[in-house]
């Protein structure tokens, strides 16, 4: 029995999404589940625990959940920029990514773990080519994961993309790891034909797990779904039953009210991409809209190559700030709903907030301590509004995944970051010559 005490921190729990601060509390987890969040003096445990953390100075949260992102694309960062998303997809992203290899996916979504464990990320939901590779690399450094195989319908590999995003998908819901939730990921209405998008959601809903997919990202992706459905992407993926199964939706910028109805209804996961949405001109998504039904929305980072960075806090402050300038409302997406973005919501959004997502007893103990030590956060008038307008991602000084300590004091302790760095050199090379 592993007993994980952290005590005399400032809590905000994020449970039913209330971010109110609770001065000098301690949690407690034993075997990766929390069994204690409460005021310090009520903890009735009497074992001493194998690892023991003090709290005080630090703000104790949940970690951050990264609901859509691409890890492996560390290796593009920078390498293509400042170009619209279907330009940028069929001349600098695909080709590059035809030639990768395992070991590329492997030490390029590994230093992708390293970026969001030292930004206070926990848990990612990812899409990407060779899952396997991406797992490997996840269950190595013990982050949490959400993988699935990336399926395009417009390639001459079609089908067997679909096989071995298959096979990986029914092993991995098989093996039922604490820390690995696979889905099924078709790439996008524009990409996926119907008929192959039916089968991925008689798969999902067999297997029992859910759809990661783009949706309505750009103007042309709803022209796209207009010419070939006569609907927009949200009206025609639900025509065609998506949303039977289980669905996290990343970007939805372009939606109609009709689509923010069907979202609501269906309980679509959103993930708000706004870094990304921003970076390729995509849009501005209608978040407040979205909130304002209920949705489950998120927030992803994206791949690397279209953000630049895997930086979650900075998608929270990007998520408030557009959604003030956007609606002309200052009070459209405050700091405490943010902060339930970047948490709970991101869970919700990925069905994981059955065990993560908000730290309270039962759930998995998925945490980060941010050091409050800092200038720019001071004087401590609100801690949920410095989360979101003044903390920066390297005050988060603690990392924990499931009740393991994966940073301590900004070092991480399951990732040799030179190994890493020289190994991504390698790749980069052999793939941009
Ligand atoms: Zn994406």
């Amino acid at each position: 029995m592993a007993i994980l005490r952290i005590e005399n921190a400032q809590i905000i729990t994020m449970a039913d999404g209330d971010a109110t601060l609770h001065e000098c509390w301690t949690l407690e987890a034993v075997d990766g589940a929390i069994t204690y969040v409460g005021p310090s003096e009520g903890l009735q445990s009497a074992a001493e625990p194998d690892e023991r953390i003090d709290g005080s100075d630090c703000l104790l949260l949940p970690g951050f959940v990264n609901a859509h992102t691409h890890a492996a694309m560390t290796l593009f960062r920078g390498s293509a920029d400042d170009m619209p998303l279907e330009p940028w997809l069929h001349e600098k992203i695909w080709p590059i990514e035809a030639k990768l290899t395992a070991d590329d996916v492997y030490w390029g979504t590994l230093l992708g773990c390293a970026e969001m464990l030292r930004a206070g990320v926990t848990c990612f939901n990812d899409m990407y080519h060779l899952p396997r590779e991406g797992t490997r690399a996840a269950m190595d450094c013990g982050i949490r994961m959400c993988p699935a195989g990336v399926l395009l319908g417009i390639v001459p590999n079609a089908e067997d993309m679909f096989e071995e995003a298959l096979a990986f998908t029914r092993e991995f819901a098989r093996r039922d790891d604490l820390c690995i939730h696979p889905m099924l990921a078709p790439h996008a209405p524009y990409t996926v034909p119907r008929e192959l998008m039916e089968r991925v959601i008689g798969a999902a809903q067999e297997i029992g797990v859910a759809i990661h997919i783009h949706l309505a990202e750009t103007a042309d992706n709803v022209a796209t779904a207009m010419k070939t459905y006569g609907a927009t992407p949200i009206q025609a993926m639900d025509g065609i039953g998506l949303f039977e199964a289980k669905v996290l939706g990343a970007h939805c910028v372009h939606l109609s009210d009709r689509d923010i109805e069907i979202i609501a209804q269906k309980h679509v996961g959103v993930a708000h991409c706004p870094g990304s949405n921003l970076k390729l001109a995509s849009g501005i998504a209608r978040t407040r809209d979205l909130l304002a039904t209920g949705a489950h929305v998120g927030l992803g980072t994206d791949g690397s190559g279209s953000n630049n960075n895997l930086d979650l806090l900075e998608e929270a402050r990007l998520a408030a700030l557009i959604a003030k300038v956007s609606t002309g409302d200052p009070t459209a997406v405050p700091a405490e709903a943010a902060l339930e973005m970047a948490t709970l919501g991101g869970a919700r959004a990925i069905f994981l907030d059955y065990c993560v997502g908000s730290l309270e007893p039962g759930k998995r103990c998925d945490c980060i301590l941010v050091d409050l030590d800092a200038p720019h956060l001071q004087p401590r008038h609100c801690l949920s509004s410095h989360m979101i307008y003044s903390a920066q991602a390297s005050d988060v000084k603690t990392t924990i995944v499931d009740g393991k300590v994966l940073m301590r004091d900004r070092e991480l302790l399951t990732i040799d970051l030179p190994e890493t760095y020289a190994k991504v050199g390698e790749s980069v090379e052999r793939l941009f010559g």
